[in-house]
């Protein structure tokens, strides 16, 4: 009765948890969330303040690649804080990163293909994948060596790959791939002749070294993707683009595009006005995500946790934790732990990996609470761990 290809989807293991977080509000239960990639910093007043000046008479489908101003202004934004050369023509603009990953899918590959990808990743990379018939093929890598990228990636290919996927700064590793890593896959995609699909939505949230966009390449196997959710706390708004210098590549996005009409119209008015905003912004969203990740390894490392990753950009902390299984540690301090009536909610890394028994020791913490609540829920959640391994385990010499 149902479609296959329904049936198959995953249930996210972030949303998995949401019934039992309802249950503990429920119990009178304060929670804090680090569960979910949404930023909570203020979306810049020009956002609305673009729409109220330029609200149009009549909300009409801009063009399918989206209204002109706006490629404009991603264009402006790849040369200005990029060093990119990005014209207006290189860009499709999309409904949010997301669908300009679909459309990425879709175009390179068929029912059936293969596309490599950086593993832990996006979870709901999958989601695409299904949607698009696609096979993800992982390519794991490991938290001892800072989640680098294996140096033989060719053994992954066979005659239906077609892509490989990462996202730069990486969602949730917190990795930033430099100039050197980017080139090799470069290097590694022009061989095989296949593409590389870099997602830098993150790509302004960056504390340690330099960032690279691949838009700098001249290469017509670069495909990039952005988004305004991210770097300017606007995820509601839905917009987001496609950039390559593949004609070929952007023609056959836009058959897809004009399928779906357009993006959102007043979203797109108040867009532009985000991309012209300067490094001030930038700097102070760049030092609240810095100062909070640094939050957030301090009570770590006070708490005696020593697997963690000290992440370059992003906003996200990966933690290894001495538990057996961390859904259902993370479960557990929704349905069975409170302090004072506060617990905290994390998301499990499971439904970041594809590779089987992989992640389940892991969670991701997101750094998306003003410093003062985001310790106080740090400290509830490291009490959480205490009591479970005092309750359920042997390794209590984990902690100091
Ligand atoms: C949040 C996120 C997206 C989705 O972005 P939208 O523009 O809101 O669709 C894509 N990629 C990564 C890595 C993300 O974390």
């Amino acid at each position: 009765m149902f479609s296959k290809r329904v049936l198959n989807f995953e249930e996210s293991p972030i949303r998995k948890l949401v019934p039992y977080a309802e249950a503990a509000k429920k119990r009178g239960i304060k929670i804090y969330h680090l569960n979910i990639g949404q930023p909570d910093l203020k979306t810049p007043e020009v956002f609305f303040e673009s729409i109220r000046k330029r609200t149009p008479d009549v909300v009409y489908y801009s063009h399918s690649a989206g209204i002109p101003e706006l490629r404009e202004a991603f264009a402006s934004y790849y040369q200005r804080r990029q060093n990119a050369h990005v014209k207006p023509e290189n860009v499709l603009i999309t409904n949010g990163g997301s669908e300009a990953i679909l459309f990425s899918f879709t175009v390179v590959a068929d029912p059936g293909d293969e596309i490599l990808v950086l593993e832990p990743f996006y979870a709901n990379y999958k989601a695409f994948a299904k949607i698009a018939g696609v096979k993800l093929v992982p390519v794991v890598r490991q938290m001892e060596d800072d989640f680098s990228i294996p140096d033989n990636l060719d053994r992954f290919v066979n005659d239906r790959t077609r892509a490989i996927v990462l996202s730069n700064p990486c969602n949730p590793t917190g990795v930033v791939y430099g100039e050197r890593d980017l080139r090799y896959l470069l290097d590694f995609v022009e061989r095989n002749d296949l593409f590389m699909i870099v997602d830098e939505v993150y790509s302004e949230i960056v504390f340690r070294g330099n960032f690279v966009s691949a838009m700098t390449f001249e290469s017509d196997r670069v495909i990039v993707v952005d988004s305004v959710s991210k770097k300017f706390s606007a995820c509601g708004a839905r917009v987001g683009c496609l950039i390559t210098k593949n004609e070929q590549v952007l023609n056959h996005a836009m058959k897809l595009a004009q399928g779906r009409l357009a993006p959102p119209l007043l979203e797109q008015i108040g867009s532009v006005a985000l991309l012209n905003l300067d490094e001030d912004f930038f700097r102070t969203v760049r030092e609240t995500y810095r100062e909070r990740v640094e939050i957030v390894i301090k009570k770590l490392e006070e708490y005696g946790l020593k697997r963690f990753t000290r992440p370059s950009g992003a906003f996200y902390v990966t933690v290894e934790l001495p538990v057996n299984d961390s859904e259902e540690f993370a479960r557990w301090m929704l349905t069975d732990f409170d302090l004072d009536g506060e617990t905290t909610m994390v998301a499990p890394l499971k439904g970041f990996y594809i590779t089987p028994e992989r992640g389940k020791r892991e969670i991701r913490i997101a750094c998306v609470l003003d410093k003062e609540v985001l310790s106080r829920a740090m400290d509830v959640l490291m009490e959480g761990l205490r009591t479970w391994l005092k309750k359920f385990s042997s390794v209590q010499q984990y902690l100091s």
